[in-house]
This record gives C-alpha cells, structure tokens and sequence, in this order.
C-alpha cells in the first residue's frame, strides 16, 4: 500500500537545543492530534541518538539525512548503516540533490547505499530530481530515469516493497519556486510507470512518492491532490512548527 508520508529534512540547521525543542513540540502536536500520516523528521547526524530518545515511544519516525557508502572501516567523518542502526535508526535519505552537487554522489555510488540499508533492514528515502538546465533542455525525463533505474537496479526484489523516493526537481530547493502540481503529477506518474516497467507492478504500487522543493503551508493541498503524490520532504519549511503541521493537515 502507499502510503501518505510528510518529512522533514532540517538539512544543516537548528543548535541542539532549538533541535530537541522543536521535536518534543512537534511529538506534542503529534499526541494531541493523531494524524493519519506518517511523519519522519531528519536532524543532523549529532543529534539522533537524543532526539531518537526522545522520541522513542512516538510516532513520529526519526531518519539520517545520509549514510556511508562503505560497510566500516577508515572512512573518516562518515557515518555507517550499522552505527545508525545501534542507535535505533531505521530510516535513511540518500541521494539528495545537495549530496550529488558538494559532494559529487553519483547514482551507482547512491545505489551502494540503498543495498546497506536493505540488508539492515532499514528504509531508504531514494532522492531524485533533474536540474534547471536539464529541464530547459527538454531531458528532465531521461534525467529522472536515469536515477531511479540505475540506484535501483541490482536491489534485493523482496526488499523494494516498502521504497520511498522523494522527486526533489533541484530548480525548487530552497528557491521558493515550486513545481507545479501538473509538472509534479506528471513526473510521479512517469517515476511510478518507470518503476513498474523495471521491477514489476507490485512494487510501483506501493513505493510512496513524495515531493519536495519549496513545499509550504500554502501550496501543499494543491499539490498532495494530485493522484501520484503521496506525501512531501520539506526543507525550510519543517523548521517551523506551525508550517510543517499545516502541510502534514493538508495530507490527512
Ligand atoms: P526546501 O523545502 O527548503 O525547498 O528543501 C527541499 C529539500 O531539499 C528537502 O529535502
């Protein structure tokens, strides 16, 4: 089943005390108002264990914003899938578009990532997105392609049933403009068939497809009408409380 998701990525943001405070606040929202949507949030590596804590028995799930490529070993400021998991993380993005760009991840490399998780039993959260020129350019469909069937390919069948992919078209981060809703739907549409075409029907049914780039309080309804759009991974707008529980209202 898809399943309707609402995400925070807090990226390099908040102290640790602004960080805890906005998690406790976000679980008492949370407890008093029971919405039917998942809810994930992902601080800074520094602060998963605390917050991972004190969130323990909560619904809201707590997830890295990345993982290491490599099992263990001399990889200094990296951190493993085995190190998050001994702290009680489940849950991993990989792949976003600041990744690919400071960091020159490439989708094999990202794919590596992926089958770490899986084989601990841990969610992947697969970011896709073309860039501005590729759009111009008319490629933004092969681009997308690309992505999805390369880090993709080579995973465990068994083990795809519970995907989640954020389309993050990288001209929406942090710019304040949005992809339209039809520009949005029709990309979802096209990563769900692209999905369907490589790994069987099943899965595309029920990989939960979320979207970000410039999601806020404003433009999430509109957005989350949209048939192939299960959800969101908020940037900026997860920092503030009020802004991340009117879009997670939005998706009830
Ligand atoms: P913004 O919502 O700030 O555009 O960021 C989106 C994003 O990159 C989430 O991973």
């Amino acid at each position: 089943m898809r399943r309707k998701i609402v995400a925070g990525n807090w990226k390099m943001n908040l102290t640790f005390p602004q960080a805890k405070e906005l998690a406790l606040r976000l679980n008492t929202w949370v407890h008093a108002n029971k919405p039917s949507v998942e809810i994930i949030i992902a601080p800074t590596h520094l602060y998963l264990d605390q917050i991972g804590k004190d969130l323990k028995n909560s619904k809201i799930r707590v997830a890295s914003q990345n993982v290491s490529a490599m099992e263990n070993g001399a990889y200094t400021g990296d951190v493993s899938t085995e190190q998050l998991q001994s702290i009680g993380i489940n849950c991993s993005i990989v792949g976003h578009s600041e990744r690919r760009q400071y960091h020159n991840e490439q989708d094999k490399y990202i794919g590596k990532k992926i089958t770490h998780l899986y084989e601990h039993g841990m969610t992947p959260i697969l970011c896709i997105g073309e860039k501005l020129e590729d759009r111009e350019a008319g490629k933004h469909f092969d681009v997308v392609k690309e992505q999805v069937t390369v880090a993709l390919e080579r995973q465990d069948p068994d083990k795809l049933k519970d995907l989640i992919v954020a389309y993050e078209p990288v001209w929406a981060i942090g710019t304040g403009k949005t992809a339209t809703p039809d520009q949005a739907q029709e990309m979802h549409d096209f990563i769900r068939k692209t999905i369907g075409a490589e790994h069987g029907i099943s899965i595309a049914n029920t990989t939960s497809i979320l979207y970000g780039g410039s999601v806020n309080a404003g433009n999430a309804r509109d957005l989350f009408e949209q048939y192939d759009i299960d959800g969101a991974l908020v940037g900026g707008a997860s920092l503030n409380l009020d802004d991340f529980t009117t879009i997670i209202k939005a998706r009830y």
